[in-house]
């Protein structure tokens, strides 16, 4: 299950818009498989709407070390 996102890299540290932040956002999907499809609102203006509309989840990448991870929000 999609966790918060932490403040920075869980893996070399790297601060939050240091390196580390959202990358891609979408609403999670009603069925498996068609988040890429149809559910990619991209930037922070996506993110609101998202949030707004129902359940929001973020792509969260690294560009030092390249860990990526999916949260909440
Ligand atoms: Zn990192």
């Amino acid at each position: 299950m999609a966790m918060q996102a932490p403040t920075a890299c869980p893996i070399c540290g790297t601060q939050i818009f240091m390196g580390w932040g959202p990358t891609q956002s979408y609403k999670q999907p009603l069925s498996a498989g068609k988040a890429l499809v149809g559910g990619i609102l991209a930037g922070p203006v996506g993110a609101i709407a998202g949030a707004a509309m129902g359940k929001n989840l973020s792509v969260w990448t690294c560009a030092r070390c390249g860990y990526s991870n999916t949260y909440k929000g």
